[in-house]
């Protein structure tokens, strides 16, 4: 908005991180890749330092002389610095990867580096929505599928560790197995990987996580499946856009996300506050999903538009994003989802296929665009 100021870039603050010398190491704070989660929005400049648990408490000096070089750049308006205890004494100080060609999604928006999740996937694709409910899950499974369809390897990642319906929607009740008790194989249906918290508790069974615990589940599909080499792989993300999710799209190497939201809620506040999550973490949107559009009338066929029509593309176009497509609120949708056999692979060429087939054209192209760096999505926000 404020145009007379110097946008502040990244390079910029790394370099003025780069005099900020670590008084243990005397080396600076960025060579030895304690720099994490660098996010620039409007001038206002947020990381954290990560160091040693033991080390914290003295160094409250060096984050303070961290934020004061950085404040002194222009443009800039505020800054944050966090000390996180996350790095064990022993853990490789290694200079973070830049948002190279294989990762160009959370580096600059604030993933802690570790050794890099899931190196075989090419690209990884969130499914997220404002709110429980939207018919999230169901999409993203059909979604994975029509992936499938279109000739990539494809796995599926049921991130929604609070209430999974991965094992539901694609009828697995098998649980992986483990050959060495440390590393888990996924579990496999309709040629698509998947792996779910519900695969290893039962469904039903009410769980309370406390954040880190979330994490460090999410972390374990993750790091310990063997998910091998990956053309796509979908992550079902918990619904709502708070600090959880936040936390989860950063921590997950995402190469971009797909929202998806129904008619009713596009008028609302409801995507907007999903884009402005990714926007968040540097992640790009890559489009918008209209679920339960158009009404299908189970007996005579007919469609009417119970929540109005159209306003989901208007809504994309007004926020700057790619409208990726709407799929009907249709029994069949329903049926097939919750009886594990989901409308993609149940009924190859039908119109519902076909609508996810294009679906999953879209989201394939703009990852790849996103990837090769050709002009990604652009967010606006009002
Ligand atoms: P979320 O993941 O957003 O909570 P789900 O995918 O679990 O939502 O869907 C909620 C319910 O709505 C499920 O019973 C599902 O079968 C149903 N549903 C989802 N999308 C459609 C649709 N397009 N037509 C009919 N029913 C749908």
């Amino acid at each position: 908005m404020d145009e007379r100021r110097a946008q502040v870039t990244e390079d910029q603050v790394r370099a003025a991180l780069a005099e900020v010398v670590d008084p243990d190491h005397g080396k600076d704070i960025v060579s030895l890749g304690l720099v994490q989660g660098l996010v620039l929005r409007d001038g206002n400049v947020g990381f954290t330092i990560e160091v040693e648990a033991e080390r914290g408490p003295a160094l409250e000096g060096l984050r303070k002389e961290a934020e004061e070089r950085v404040m002194t750049l222009p443009g800039v308006v505020s800054v944050t610095a966090v000390l996180t205890a996350e790095r064990s004494a022993d853990a490789p100080k290694t200079q973070a990867p830049g948002p190279g060609p294989g990762r160009p999604g959370p580096e600059p928006g604030g993933a802690p580096e570790r050794p890099a999740l899931l190196p075989g996937v090419k690209h990884i694709i969130a499914v997220a929505s404002a709110k429980g409910g939207v018919g999230k899950s169901t999409v993203a499974v059909n979604l994975a599928l029509a992936l499938a369809a279109e000739g990539h390897q494809t796995g599926i990642l049921d991130a929604d560790i609070y209430g999974p319906s991965l094992p539901r929607m694609l009828g697995i009740s098998d649980r992986p197995q483990s050959a060495d008790g440390k590393v888990m194989q996924p579990l496999t249906n309709y040629g698509i990987k998947a792996m779910s918290i519900g695969f290893l508790v039962d469904e039903n069974t009410a769980m309370i996580w406390r954040g880190p615990m979330v994490m460090g589940a999410l972390e374990q599909m993750m790091r310990d499946v063997i998910w091998g080499n990956l053309d796509v792989l979908v992550v079902d993300m918990p619904p709502g856009t708070g600090d959880a999710q936040l936390t989860m799209a950063q921590r997950v190497p995402l190469a971009g996300a797909v929202i998806v939201s129904t008619p009713q809620d596009i008028a609302l506040l409801d995507v907007r506050r999903g884009l402005a999550m990714f926007e968040k973490v540097n992640v790009p949107v890559l489009g918008i999903i209209e679920n339960m559009s158009t009404f299908v009338c189970p007996h005579c066929g007919e469609e009417s538009h119970i929540f109005g029509h159209g306003g989901a593309k208007e809504c994309a176009k007004d926020l700057g994003v790619p409208f990726l497509g709407e799929i009907p609120l249709d029994m069949v949708i329903r049926e097939t989802s919750d009886a594990g056999t989901p409308v993609v692979a149940l009924h190859p060429g039908s119109d519902h296929e076909e609508r996810f087939r294009a679906i999953a054209r879209a989201v394939w192209d703009g990852a790849e665009a996103t990837k090769a760096g050709r002009a990604g999505p652009k967010i606006v926000m009002d």
